[in-house]
């Protein structure tokens, strides 16, 4: 009977590789009696996004073949279990790390910190893409300038991709192509997450070492969505020095932290800390509060990332288009810092 649920579980493949779970060695020790199955899956990674509905899968079929039999089937997960490359039926396989831009609330930056992240990054000689999630304000086609941009479908192995936009060697994949301001909320709640889910799958991303997603403020069924489809290796927290108290900065933690979930957030990042005068370099003025942020990151085990202050080049840049990463020289070293630690967390939890 071993060799007849072996060939059961031949039939049951890993969406993203297309192995079956017998040659992808996911099917691990099986003990058969009169009474039961006892079956353990054995996946290679910490964190399988398909671990549950291949474990229902399973347990789906070997019901159905042997309904007199209790069944148990054990997920272990982060074992040496090989690993066969992935057969790339999605858009994502050429994707080596993905990385959530988060905030408790709106307004705070996020944006603005996912497009100077993006040029900081492409800057170290990284390939970068951005996916605009926020449904509420997709504002990356304007920080890049190609707000008029329109998606072309192309079919390519008899499937069709989406080509995203490309400015200053960033693709960039947005809500914000798809929708009018005027229909925004239409697109709120199941529409959107269908949509972001085509965006996920079907974008041509191509070879990119890192994609951001610019998630939408909060947390809430799109986060869940982009969760499930997007296996995001680390989180990036934004907040500014007055919300980092408020609750939705410990909720957006405790979302990617939440056990089922088990993003490593890979740090904070305090954007608009202080304001210091062009007339007056040296002085600082903390418009919002000090410390905050540092003080939250100690006591919750994060790390603080980085401070960005008020500047006037930041806002100007995203709102001509040019995030301030590739103008202003010392904005472009404050994110350069970041970046570095970011790639460092990243890819050391991959
Ligand atoms: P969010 O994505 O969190 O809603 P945005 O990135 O759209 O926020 O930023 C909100 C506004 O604040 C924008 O006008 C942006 O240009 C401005 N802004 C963001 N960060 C800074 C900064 N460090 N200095 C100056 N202006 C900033």
């Amino acid at each position: 009977m071993e060799e007849e649920i072996k060939t059961l579980l031949k039939g049951i493949v890993h969406p993203e590789t297309g192995a079956n779970l017998v040659e992808s060695g996911i099917a691990g020790a099986l003990t058969v009696d009169t009474e039961k199955i006892v079956l353990t899956l054995q996946f290679a990674k910490k964190r399988d996004p398909f671990a549950l509905k291949i474990k229902q899968q399973v347990e789906t079929c070997l019901k159905e073949h042997y309904p007199t039999r209790a069944t148990t089937v054990i997920v272990r997960e982060g074992t040496t279990a090989p690993r066969p490359e992935p057969k790339t039926k999605t858009t994502t396989g050429g994707i080596a790390h993905v990385i959530a831009i988060a905030s408790g609330k709106g307004g705070v930056g996020k944006s603005t910190v996912t497009a100077n992240l993006a040029i900081a990054l492409r800057n170290l000689g990284y390939r970068v893409g951005i996916l605009d999630a926020d449904i509420y304000g997709p504002s990356q086609p304007k920080m890049f300038g190609v707000e008029g941009y329109l998606p072309d479908a192309v079919r390519e192995e008899d499937e069709d991709r989406i080509v995203p936009a490309e400015s200053m060697e960033i693709k960039l994949m947005s809500i914000g192509f798809f929708i009018k301001p005027t229909d925004a909320l239409l697109w709120r709640g199941a529409m959107a997450v269908n949509a972001l889910k085509q965006l996920i799958h079907q974008t041509r991303w191509g070879t990119l070492d890192f994609l951001l997603a610019d998630l939408p403020p909060g947390t809430g069924d799109i986060h869940l969505s982009i969760i499930n489809e997007l296996k995001i290796d680390t989180a990036v927290i934004v907040s500014t020095p007055q919300q980092i108290a408020v609750a939705d900065v410990a909720r957006g933690v405790e979302l990617f932290r939440n056990e089922q979930v088990n993003i490593p957030v890979a740090g904070i990042i305090e954007n608009m800390a202080w304001f210091t005068p062009e007339e007056l370099p040296d002085n600082r003025y903390y418009l919002f509060g000090r410390g905050g942020a540092r003080r939250y990151a100690e006591e919750n085990g994060i790390e603080l990332l980085g401070e960005i202050p008020i500047v006037q080049s930041i806002m100007e840049g995203s709102d001509e288009g040019n995030p301030a990463v590739g103008i202003d020289p010392r904005v472009e070293k404050w994110y350069r810092t970041i970046a570095q630690r970011i790639v460092e967390k990243t890819v050391n939890n991959g």
